[in-house]
């Protein structure tokens, strides 16, 4: 049935007809909760009256133009997050790939800038950042690059969360000229790098003249409970991405930058033709407002408490679980096994996880879950991995 399309995903046996808040239907009326919206994408939850209002307005009023014009609503988007943000600049894309494929040209550019022949962006192990065939090179994950080969030149990679390798690397590969991180690996099992590892990170690109790349595209938007994960440190990057919960479900990717990074593009270095589109626009500016108006982000930091604390009093002895992990709305459960079956066993329980890095339950709701709905979240994971480790025993 299924065959018309390329067999890329292995997908559920499952779909959804309609949605609302953190609750989705399929088409016999079966509700989920979902407690994965859309891979962190969907921060508003489901069918948002205000979302849905400024699209339907916007499909009313106008779509698309092109960036041969002025379009104010990216011009306000732009100038919002980088209030928001402390950056100065940003280009429009239309996804996590798209916003960092920008920041490596940017890192290529300045290098070239500098006189370096090859210029080289450190990346980590265990890294996500898509799927082109610079964002897989990239990624820290062999079984995304393999057959892709070969691979882009230009990148070196070190482990995650260690400052003293990377020190070693920014020292002694002259060619660097940016590192790429991501404030907590989502992907890679929502690893969390040990505190002030982003500071450090800071001072390492300041003492070698490196851009320090943040890709932000899972932790921005609120998810960890600042509107982007780095200010939990009080630094700030050269160059941020941004895609995911940006439109709330409207694909919309963004790269942000500052200082001579923000000075890099110029005339011609770079463009997309729906990048930044007024609908696109439109989605992002009202996703701003929410955020602002419903405190996201004091959400997101009491409800992810609240799941955390919770997890680990009803996890937290449990024999197959390694680690319970959490930040603001992203929070990782770590069992002592490949656990991939959990997601079809939650679903049979009305309720949408992830298992990600083969062993990592993650959980990225919607910001605007309430209390009672994080209980339904905790009692039947809680219940799936007591059941699950049983059954293995
Ligand atoms: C999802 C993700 C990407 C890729 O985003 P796409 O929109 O799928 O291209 C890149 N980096 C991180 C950290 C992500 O979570």
């Amino acid at each position: 049935m299924n065959d018309v399309l390329m067999h890329t995903y292995a997908r559920q046996p499952v779909g959804f007809v309609r949605g609302e808040g953190p609750w989705l239907w399929d088409a016999e009326g079966r509700r989920y909760l979902d407690a994965l919206a859309g891979v962190a994408v969907c921060a508003l939850g489901h069918a948002h009256p205000a979302l849905a209002e400024a699209l339907c307005e916007q499909a009313r009023t106008l779509l698309h133009t092109s960036n041969i014009y002025q379009i104010p609503l990216q011009q306000r988007v732009g100038e919002r997050l980088c209030a928001l943000s402390g950056m100065q600049r940003a280009f429009f894309c239309n996804s996590g790939a798209e916003a960092n494929e920008a920041a490596i040209k940017i890192a290529r550019l300045r290098g070239h800038a500098k006189g370096v022949e090859v210029p080289t962006i450190i990346v980590m192990e265990g890294s996500f950042h898509g799927r082109t065939l610079a964002t897989l090179t990239a990624t820290g994950n062999k079984k995304i690059q393999m057959g892709f080969e070969p691979l882009v030149p230009g990148f070196v990679r070190v482990p995650y969360g260690d400052l003293a390798a990377l020190e070693h690397t920014a020292q002694h590969v002259p060619s660097t000229v940016a590192v790429l991180v991501e404030p907590v690996q989502g992907e890679g099992g929502i690893i969390i790098p040990p505190p002030g590892y982003l500071k450090g990170v800071r001072d390492i690109c300041d003492r070698n003249g490196l851009l320090m790349m943040l890709d932000e595209i899972q932790t921005g938007i609120a998810r960890t409970g600042k509107w982007f994960a780095f200010q939990h440190e009080g630094i700030q990057p050269d160059v941020m991405t941004l895609a995911k919960g940006l439109g709330g479900g409207v694909p919309i990717g963004a790269c942000l930058a500052r200082g001579v990074a923000a000075e890099t593009f110029g005339l011609g270095s770079h463009g997309s033709t729906f990048g930044g589109n007024p609908l696109a626009c439109r989605a992002a500016d009202t996703v701003l407002d929410v955020v602002e108006r419903e405190d996201l982000c004091a959400k997101a930091v009491e409800l992810g408490s609240h799941l955390l604390d919770g997890f680990r009093a009803r996890l937290g002895d449990h024999p197959s679980v390694l680690a319970i992990r959490g930040h603001g709305l992203m929070l990782g459960i770590e069992l002592d096994r490949p656990c991939g079956e959990l997601v079809r066993k939650a679903i049979e329980r009305g309720l949408l996880i992830n298992v990600t890095a083969e062993r990592v339950i993650r959980l990225l709701p919607p910001l605007v879950i309430t209390q009672a709905e994080a209980d339904i979240i905790l009692d039947t994971v809680a219940a799936l991995v007591t059941d699950f480790a049983a059954a293995a025993a």
